[in-house]
């Protein structure tokens, strides 16, 4: 095989720049575009987006002053015409090219409203001649950054498609039936095209990424990422974890919910419960749309945890969240006899020693607390379990972090959601990650009504919402304030936001008075106890608030929701908030209040809540608006992105890959794998290398 790196010849300084550190990363360096200044297209078959060259007589050439000083050219040949427009340029160039004269014109090709147009084009006089149309190579245009030439770039690439191609290893009958070109044809094919690619329809396949060649690549992409993950998960499978088996707590609890388990939920218990019993750590992520009911299985999982001896850490992204959890957890657990605490930011000094020795002492069977759980001197002398309410809302880093072992024993994990993954993402991204889905809400539960309604109705709606209160009714009423994603309780919220809660304020008391509390994640710890207590006992019935009620909070008598500028917010955090209505048996209804103009994205996402009230299509559609990297939050996670492969528009080679790399993970187990799918077994290792996935720390703690 060719050594991966040729360790003899370091790579040039300048080409470091890009973050590329070896050889290999270069042959995978591939072109943004193709150019040749000897292909020429007709005006009528240029393509608006891509590179092109045209060659045209000048029509006119003037200088307009509107809507700023600029010089266009208008050019034609016998197809159709187009404009050449220069924002910067000299006077004297307005006669550099009279009318009549013949020219080349290269560059990307836009459409406007005035037809194709090039902005700053590369012009050149005279044309080809038809001999030279079509001789000269397709020169490849890469991604670069400032002080690094394309030239230099380009002789270093040559340079590593001769001494770091990776050779093929996949067995010649796959490569058959996927319609695959061989991994090093592949990569040279796309770095250097033919001079007859364009004849051939190859450069075509190319530029829109697509063909044999990119799926060969892509393939080889989506492989290594998925080795990388199961071997990460493997590598979990080495450790160890107390065996958490005593089930009598969990059933008597189950008596203590005062409803019947749903079908999903029975079923989910059952695949966590056997997990616990295992030797191995449990890493499961419970995903379930917003109500399905998760607070439940969480504390049927704490419950078999403490009936087996042992410690559990709950934690959760807000503190109104853990005040929340620990009120379900006090009353469900209260009777019978497991001392529950709340780890809570209100703290005085005293009080928290006080708290984190009795901890440190094994006293505390069930601990509820935000990411403050994590700090250095909180100790779990028996921590058994783990529980990451809205997980999606922690970095991976924070959620690892509370997997410390104890003894040379790792707790279980059960993280929580109700951003709900689409397959494909989940068994790529989140492949560490056994997942359960609640996929079944409570009974008698109704679908929300969501009504989209102008902010000019606003005192109309004020003078309904008075009678819905003046009835008995509950409702919230959410303000567009932006509060920091993870840490909001702590994080203070800039003083421009808290203005417009403020507004909100004075507008909303005079009409609810008394009725009307406040809510926002500035308020010190206890006010936010006092106000959420005093809107779900139903003492106060208008609750006005930030989105600090997004994730968790549940009051199932609140059946209407207002939210003003409703154009503002994300869907997926939109369909969180309107989450909290709809929660019992009665009808809720969701006003979305917004602001004129919308923004194609804001009428998209307001347009997708009104026609959907379902988790996983708000989901799916989310996704496509944001992509992956957003809706999982992998900003923060350090799981490397893709390069080639996009989940959503590639998923069939995600589905082939998901398959073979289950395969391919055996030859870690047992090289013997490795001759039966026809491959060496170094080949994998070489794999996972070359798409660096080891190197990017994925593995660690997994
Ligand atoms: P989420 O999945 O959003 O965390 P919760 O666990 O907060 O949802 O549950 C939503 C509401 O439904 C809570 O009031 C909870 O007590 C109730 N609930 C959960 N399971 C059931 C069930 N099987 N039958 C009736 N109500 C249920
Ligand atoms: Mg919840």
């Amino acid at each position: 095989m060719v050594p991966v790196d040729p360790v003899s010849s370091p790579l040039p300084e300048s080409i470091k720049k890009l973050g590329i550190k070896r050889w290999v990363d270069l042959a995978l360096h591939f072109p943004l575009r193709y150019e040749n200044e000897s292909l020429v297209w007709a005006i009528s078959q240029v393509v608006a987006g891509q590179f092109a060259q045209i060659q045209v007589r000048v029509v006119s050439s003037r200088i307009v002053f509107r809507p700023r000083r600029m010089l266009l050219i208008e050019v034609e040949d016998d197809t159709g015409s187009a404009v050449l427009r220069f924002i910067y340029f000299k006077e004297a160039q307005k006669n550099a090219y009279p009318v009549g004269q013949r020219i080349r014109v290269l560059g990307e090709a836009r459409r406007s409203l005035a037809g194709l147009e090039f902005i700053h084009p590369r012009l050149r006089s005279g044309w080809l001649s038809p001999e030279e149309i079509g001789t000269q190579p397709l020169m490849p245009v890469y991604p670069t950054t400032a002080g690094l030439q394309q030239a230099t770039l380009r002789r270093s690439i040559a340079r590593a498609l001769q001494s770091a191609l990776p050779d093929e290893w996949l067995p010649p009958a796959m490569l058959a039936a996927y319609g695959l070109m061989s991994l090093p044809d592949a990569i040279r094919l796309i770095h250097q095209p033919p001079s007859d690619a364009e004849k051939t329809g190859v450069l075509s396949l190319l530029m829109q990424r697509e063909g044999p060649a990119w799926n060969r690549v892509r393939f080889d992409e989506l492989l290594a990422q998925q080795v990388a993950l199961r071997r990460a998960r493997y590598l979990r499978g080495s450790e160890s974890a107390e065996p958490l088996a005593q089930r009598a707590l969990p059933q008597r609890l189950s008596s203590a919910f005062g409803f019947q388990m749903t079908a999903a939920q029975h079923r989910v218990w059952q695949e966590i419960a056997r997990d616990l019993e295992r030797s191995v750590p449990m890493q499961r992520l419970l995903q379930g749309d917003v109500g399905s009911g998760k607070t439940v299985i969480a504390a049927l999982a704490a419950a078999q945890a403490v009936g087996s001896g042992r410690q559990v850490a709950v934690m959760a992204p807000t503190e109104i969240l853990a005040e929340q959890l620990f009120g379900k957890f006090l009353q469900w657990f209260g009777s019978l006899g497991v001392r529950v605490e709340l780890l809570k930011g209100g703290l005085n000094a005293k009080q928290r020693r006080e708290l984190v020795a009795e901890i440190a002492q094994g006293a505390v069977a069930i601990v509820v607390g935000t990411h403050a759980l994590i700090q250095k001197d909180i100790r779990f002398p028996q921590l058994g379990l783990v529980i990451v309410d809205e997980q999606h809302r922690f970095g991976v880093g924070q959620r690892l972090a509370l997997r410390t072992q104890v003894d040379g024993l790792m707790p279980h994990m059960l993280a929580m959601s109700a951003t709900p993954i689409p397959r494909s993402l989940a068994m790529t991204y989140l492949a560490d990650l056994d997942v359960s889905v609640l996929d079944e809400r409570p009974p008698n539960r109704q679908p929300i009504i969501t009504k989209l309604m102008a902010s000019s109705r606003r005192e109309e709606l004020a003078d309904k919402l008075q009678a819905f209160i003046a009835q008995g009714g509950q409702a919230y009423w959410v303000c567009p304030v932006i509060e920091g994603p993870r840490e909001e309780s702590d994080a203070p919220s800039r003083e421009e936001n808290l203005q417009a809660i403020e507004t909100a304020a004075q507008w909303l008391r005079p009409l609810f008075g008394d009725q009307l509390v406040v809510l926002h994640g500035r308020m010190a710890a206890d006010d936010k106890q006092l106000a959420m207590q005093d809107f779900s006992s139903g003492r106060r019935r208008l609750m006005l608030s930030t989105t600090v009620i997004e994730v968790g909070v549940d009051v199932p008598r609140a059946t209407l929701m207002v939210i003003e500028h409703a154009e503002r917010f994300g869907l997926a955090q939109l369909h969180q908030l309107r989450g909290r209505i709809g929660r019992g048996a009665e009808q809720s209804t969701c006003i979305l209040l917004f602001d004129e103009p919308l923004s194609d994205i804001a009428k998209e996402r307001l347009k997708t809540l009104y026609e959907t009230d379902d988790g996983f299509e708000v989901a799916r559609r989310d996704l496509a608006i944001r992509g992956p990297g957003e809706v999982l939050g992998l900003r923060q996670s350090g799981i490397p992105a893709l390069r080639y492969s996009d989940l959503q528009q590639h998923v069939d080679w995600v589905e082939r890959a998901i398959q073979f790399g289950a395969e391919l993970s055996k030859i870690a187990l047992d090289p013997r794998q490795a001759s039966r799918l026809g491959l060496v077994p170094q080949s994998v290792d070489a794999l996972i290398d070359r798409w660096a996935y080891e190197k990017e720390g994925l593995l660690a703690g997994g």
